[in-house]
């Protein structure tokens, strides 16, 4: 195999790439030999390639929004730390890092704050991934383990996806399941209040009331108690806690009318699912944001593991709870200690042997000694002063935290705010100190995926202008605080050998992440280091599942099975804001869309920030498709499309997470979320917030092409969507459009043409339609359409947006002007993003050439033949084919 052997840098589940130089550029392929992927990358991993962009990246260090050296940068960090920690102590300092640092970032970061600086305030973006499942698996299990492998789920007879959109959010891991499935007919079960493309796979769907899966799985646990399902012996041994689980799940959920009263789903799709789950030995339950992102999220996953620890359903093949984390590294950081209510290497402040050891393993003298603030709380310690010092790194909390705008007014407060980045992002505005970063493709070291597999990212580009690794920053400042030898890393495997040496120091099987083995890795081995499954002690068994026979991390190597009680979302509906709002991720987007929001195919799947609600709950507002609804919440307000689905529950709501400022007047929907949190894990509630909606009338709609992006005014709808050659902006307002000059002013605040610039109109004031063009040296620089209601049609963006740049002859202005030059045949909306073919397409082929399988449909179009994760819409596009015939 040629090329470079990495890691994509999106989601948990982790895949290999082998990255390649052409003649065309980069191409970055799914490695066959990976063993999470074995070849297989989704549309976000099969566009990396395109991501590799160096425009508009950070290129040099900035203090105080100008240029300055490396030296100067550093200096002024590790002045603005030491002054804080100077007049005001310790835990007045503070760092938020992310799933998208490696482990040796994450390493050097953790050791820096906790061993050095003394306070426990390093917290991650993590905690909004899975923190919920940290703490139930500590709670349970005594430690921070996930029992299993991605080939149970291969080898299992029912798959249950609690909570998780498997199909868009982990895509590779879906077809591995759809794969098996129809191998081997495994049952699928998605437990889910929204019908997902998850669900194109699925035996049952229980679309329950948001936040009640801890009602379902306590009727669960009963029902699998009175059916005679225990593994008794096996309980004995190696479990704890049962009598007081049932008799706390009893007292909720003992009856099937009562799980039904409190998830609102029929008695008997409940009673079909416990059969299904008494009678299948072989069952592994995935489960994902929609458990975690919930202020019961720790008892939604304890509730889960109770039935698996009762069944003795664990850490044999095909069976186990999977927690499947969101982010690349979520699970690196994990093993470091990123979170601020962990020291490291799986040790907790709660042991005294533990902080001995640490302080003795880092010669650390001023070793943090109480976990530190968890993201929310870190925030609001921002908001009211107590933190002075804040180092951002690889994250974008101004878009992605709830309360968005209590944390960007929080971070114009703070007296000194440090990112580092590679790109500006919504956050880099409030920097005193902006850090260039190295980005993927540039950094080395490691990741660890969902199923504890270790795996290199590493360098195939040179990091542009003099952005630098995040651990070389950290290593550079810790030094500048005074404590040189401990922060002397020669690269990113002396910082491993370390992470792995603490990993195994005075283990002695005593903590679950053991990666002893691997301390002694040379520069080389390190290089070539395989995909790797921990533990990896010094001596003993190495990878593998755990749990089979015990031999948990408790004191006893017991497991423990948890008493939880069910309670609702904090924030649930009432009479102001009588809705609920879910937010989530999309299938070809990833995060603030500082990366997948730069390739034009990406975009083009769902390319405006909607929000979908049920057609009963729309019909009710008198809301159509595409019509503008004003969002609101206790904490903030937005515009959106109004997208009515059956999939979605009534008086359910879901927005996706993606949108930032810089792509939609609305910005972020973190600004709607509240502050809700899991009083365990401290994981906000992202999924169940209640809210009202008030329709607007939309008085006009428009399109804009631009060869450049510009902010537009605030008060009217746009969404930008980059196309091929430029930005389209999607336009509509709930003003009237003004008229006369006024109107030209408007259009030309939009075109923004330069003074050289030829302008072309055509007016039609009764039809309520105008149509703008400007051509610089002859060329289609700018193109805007604004249609008053009952006005033309607007266009898709790609059926116009080839023609921006392109020489518009005298004959030719007509036809541009009016839209009716076309640059593509419309294909639609994009479905598969591999293969850029549109719903228009599909839908005229499947009608015109009978086409009434996957496999015509790839036969003929190429549309679901590489990454698969289109498969769900193409088969709904199939079934309502064969409905309307
Ligand atoms: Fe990357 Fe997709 Fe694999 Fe996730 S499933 S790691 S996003 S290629």
């Amino acid at each position: 195999m040629s090329g470079v052997r990495s890691t994509c840098p999106y989601c948990g589940v982790g895949c290999g790439v082998t990255v390649n130089a052409t003649e065309q550029g980069r191409q970055v392929r799914g490695d066959p030999e990976h063993p999470s992927n074995f070849g297989r990358l989704c549309s976000k991993g099969a566009a990396l390639a395109e991501t590799l962009i160096d425009d508009g990246r950070l290129l040099a260090p900035l203090v105080d929004g100008r240029p300055a050296g490396w030296d100067e940068a550093l200096d002024r960090v590790a002045d603005g730390f030491a002054r804080a920690i100077a007049e005001h102590g310790p835990d007045s300092v503070a760092f938020y890092v992310s799933g998208q640092c490696l482990t040796e970032d994450y390493y050097v970061a953790n050791k820096l704050m906790k061993g050095f600086i003394g306070s426990g305030n390093i917290d991650t973006n993590s905690r909004l991934c899975m923190a919920s499942s940290v703490a139930g698996h500590v709670r349970a299990f005594g430690g921070d383990v996930v029992p299993g492998s991605y080939e149970d789920l291969e080898e299992a007879d029912l798959v249950v996806l609690v909570g998780s959109n498997l199909a868009w959010c982990h895509p590779v891991l879906f077809q591995r399941l759809a794969d098996a499935r129809a191998a081997r007919g495994t049952k699928v079960v998605v437990v889910d209040p929204r019908r997902t493309a998850s669900c194109e796979i699925a035996d049952l769907h229980l679309a329950l009331a948001p936040g009640s899966d801890v009602a379902l799985f306590q009727g669960l646990l009963v029902h699998l108690a009175e059916a005679g399902h225990v593994a008794s012996d096996w309980v004995a041994a190696h479990a704890r806690g049962l009598e007081a689980a049932l008799i706390a799940a009893a007292r909720d959920a003992g009856e099937i009318a009562e799980v039904a009263r409190l998830t609102g789903l029929a008695p008997d799709e409940i009673a079909d699912f416990y059969r299904l789950v008494a009678r299948t030995e072989r069952t592994v339950t995935v489960y994902s944001q929609g458990v975690n992102q919930s202020s019961a999220g720790t008892d939604k996953v304890n509730a889960i593991i109770n039935c698996h620890l009762a069944t003795a359903r664990i850490g044999r093949p095909g069976m186990g709870p999977f927690s499947v984390t969101g982010q690349p590294n979520a699970m690196g950081g994990r093993e470091v200690g990123g979170l601020a209510n962990q020291l490291a290497a799986h040790m907790g402040f709660d042991d005294p042997a533990a902080l001995d050891r640490v302080r003795r393993f880092w010669d650390a003298p001023r070793l943090a000694t109480r976990p530190g603030l968890k993201a929310i709380e870190l925030f609001e310690a921002v908001a009211d002063g107590r933190i002075k010092a804040l180092w951002i790194m690889a994250t974008n909390p101004a878009a992605s935290l709830p309360r968005a705008d209590r944390v960007r007014a929080a971070l114009a407060r703070c007296p000194f705010v440090v990112v580092s980045d590679c790109w500006p992002t919504d956050t880099t505005r409030f920097a005193h100190v902006t850090l260039p970063a190295a980005g993927w493709g540039e950094k080395d070291g490691t990741v660890t995926n969902s199923e504890r597999r270790i795996s290199r990212q590493r360098p195939f580009r040179p990091a542009p202008g003099e952005a630098r690794p995040d651990w070389w920053m950290l290593a550079e400042v810790g030094r500048r605080l005074g404590w040189e030898r401990a922060f002397s890393y020669a690269g990113p495997a002396a910082i491993f050998r370390e992470h792995a040496a603490l990993s195994g120091f005075e283990n002695h099987g005593t903590r679950g992440f053991d990666i002893g083995g691997l301390a002694a890795l040379a520069d080389e081995a390190y290089d070539a280091l395989t995909p790797t499954t921990w533990p990896v002690p010094a001596q003993g068994r190495a990878g593998g599942r755990l749990f089979a026979e015990g031999g948990f991390f408790t004191a006893d190597g017991k497991a423990r099975l948890q008493p939880v009680r069910f309670r609702p979302p904090q924030a649930g509906p009432n009479e102001d804001f009588p809705f609920l709002l879910n937010t989530g991720r999309i299938r070809d987007q990833w995060h603030t869309m500082t990366r997948t929001g730069l390739v034009a195919r990406l975009m083009s799947h769902i390319d405006e920030p909607r929000l979908t609600l049920h057609p009963d709950d729309a019909a009710r507002l008198n809301l159509g498709p595409g019509d503008l609804v004003r969002v609101t919440t206790a904490d903030g307000e937005t515009v959106l499309r109004a997208e009515p689905s059956e999939a979605q529950r009534p008086g359910d709501l879901f927005a996706a997470m993606h949108w930032t400022d810089d792509f939609a007047a609305g910005g972020p929907i973190d600004r709607l979320v509240g502050g809700a949190t899991d009083p365990i894990s401290g994981q906000p509630e992202l999924k169940a917030t209640a809210a009202a909606l008030r329709p607007l009338p939309t008085q006009w709609r428009g399109l804009l092409l631009r060869r450049e992006a510009r902010a537009l005014p605030g008060d009217m709808y746009w969404a930008r969507v980059p196309v091929e050659r430029g930005q389209a902006y999607h336009l509509a307002g709930w003003d009237a459009l003004p008229d006369g000059a006024d109107l030209e002013a408007f259009a030309a605040t939009l075109l923004a043409a330069p003074a050289a610039a030829e302008r072309l109109e055509a007016v039609d004031r009764r039809g309520g339609t105008y149509r703008y063009a400007v051509l610089v040296e002859g060329r289609l620089d700018a193109w805007l359409l604004l249609s008053r209601a009952g006005g033309a049609a607007v266009p898709a963006p790609a059926t116009l947006a080839g023609l921006l740049g392109e020489y518009v002859a005298d004959g030719g202005r007509l036809g541009v002007l009016a839209g009716t030059v076309r640059s593509e045949s419309p294909a639609g909306r994009i479905v598969c993003s591999c293969y850029s073919v549109g719903l228009d397409t599909l839908c005229r082929a499947i009608e015109a050439e009978g086409l009434a399988s996957i496999a015509d449909i790839g036969l003929a179009l190429k549309a679901g033949t590489n990454c698969g994760s289109c498969i769900p819409e193409l088969k709904g596009l199939l079934r309502a084919a064969e409905a309307a015939a």
